[in-house]
């Protein structure tokens, strides 16, 4: 598949593992943010590939894992009202609330319905209007211009019955809380390629130089990522901190301009809470006044609502990095996909369900990419990779 298949190929793999060993001489930690980058490096057994000492911490970039508590009981309570269709992506349906998840509301006669698009639940809206629709804005950058969009739309049609529940969160602020916790141990970043492809990298660059923390935006097939640990840890061994892009194809330092300018004439920034790390300023966004008629906790009133996490669970410190899933007492017995007690066990891109997936702890043989597996260490440690920078198609930096 174009796009796809020259991104994993093995002998190319190969050569940047070899590389990245010549280049490392020191450990290194190193954070992926994103949970899509974090699946692709724990499904092909890239992190246990790395010269020792060489660690990756996984990252806070999964949209379901970090909508609060309160903001899933919320959802939960405009759910269960008869007047409403709630309409949501399909991996929110089953992120626990305090006492359930959508998905149990649903099969208790709630109308909720799973939605591709926001503008589905606008179509949704048009089609029933005598039914309130609400629609789970969820997401980091790389979901709001489309969450724009639809609230746009709905002012446009003058559509009365059309609201959103926003939980919308960035990455700058986020990169920012976890450089600045005493307990940090991040010293680059891998930056979301998707994000970056919305916003560009410009916030990036006053971060790297600030913290001096080199920061690649890194796409999310095995050689991007591969190439972009081999990036950062350059600049790691060279003293370098710079905001670098790996994912030529598809980023440019500014972004996508007309999307940056939808997502402002609807959303502006705000204070929003993130699950299992909590209140980050400014790390979020919110309806601007103009379109405060959309806004759901208005219409329906929901107002604060006070949550407790599942005592055993560690999302937080998963999320932050600190912990792995493996520290994690639930996991893989009390806690696992088919009965999560925390949204990092629920969300495609979360990090426990990452290592559920891949066998990690679970005593089921590792999966790595099949031409890796088969290769042994001298075999990887002698491989030829000079000029690697550029090797990769699409490469021209
Ligand atoms: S394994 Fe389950 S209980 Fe443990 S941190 Fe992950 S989601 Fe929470």
């Amino acid at each position: 598949m174009k796009y796809v298949d020259e991104y994993r190929d093995g002998a190319l793999a190969r050569r940047l593992l070899a590389e990245i060993r010549r280049t490392t001489t020191r450990p290194w930690a190193l954070m992926e943010i994103c949970g899509g980058q974090t699946h692709t490096l724990v499904k092909q057994g890239i992190d246990e590939m790395l010269p020792d000492g060489v660690r990756l911490i996984h990252g806070p970039g999964c949209p379901v894992c970090v909508t609060p508590l309160e903001q899933v009981d919320k959802a939960l309570a405009i759910a269960a009202r008869p007047d409403v269709i709630f309409a949501s992506y399909g991996d929110m349906l089953r992120v626990p609330g305090s006492t359930t998840d959508l998905l149990a509301l649903k099969a208790r006669g709630a109308d909720v319905r799973i939605v591709y698009s926001p503008l589905d639940a606008v179509r949704l809206a048009v089609a029933n209007p005598d039914r309130q629709v609400v629609f789970f804005a969820i997401g980091f950058e790389t979901t709001a211009p489309a969450n724009a969009m639809a609230v746009w739309e709905a002012d446009r049609l003058g559509l009365p019955n059309f609201s959103v529940l926003v939980s919308h969160v960035l990455v700058p602020p986020a990169m920012t809380a976890i450089l600045e916790a005493p307990a940090n141990q991040v010293q680059a970043f891998l930056a979301a390629g998707h994000v970056c492809a919305v916003m560009g990298w410009t916030e990036y660059e006053p971060i790297a130089a600030r913290y001096r923390v080199p920061i690649v935006v890194t796409g999310f097939e095995p050689l991007d990522l591969l190439e972009g640990i081999l990036m950062a840890i350059r600049q790691l061994e060279e003293g370098r901190a710079e905001v670098e892009n790996q994912y030529v194809r598809a980023v440019r330092r500014e972004g996508n301009r007309a999307a940056q300018e939808t997502i402002s004439r609807v959303f502006e920034v705000g204070d929003r809470t993130w699950r299992g790390i909590g209140p980050i300023p400014a790390s979020g966004y919110r309806l601007r006044p103009a379109f405060a008629p959309f806004d759901a906790e208005r219409r329906f009133e929901v107002g604060e609502i006070r949550v407790n996490e599942h005592p055993v669970c560690i999302a937080g410190q998963i999320l932050q990095g600190t912990k792995t899933p493996l520290e994690c007492t639930a996991y893989g017995t009390l806690c696992t996909p088919r009965r999560p007690l925390g949204a990092p066990m629920v969300s495609a891109e979360g990090t426990c369900a990452a290592f559920h997936a891949a066998g990690r702890g679970l005593g089921a043989p590792a999966r790595p990419l099949v031409e890796l597996a088969a290769v042994p260490e001298t075999a990887l440690a002698a491989a030829d990779g000079p000029g690697l920078a550029g090797a990769l198609p699409g490469s021209s930096r």
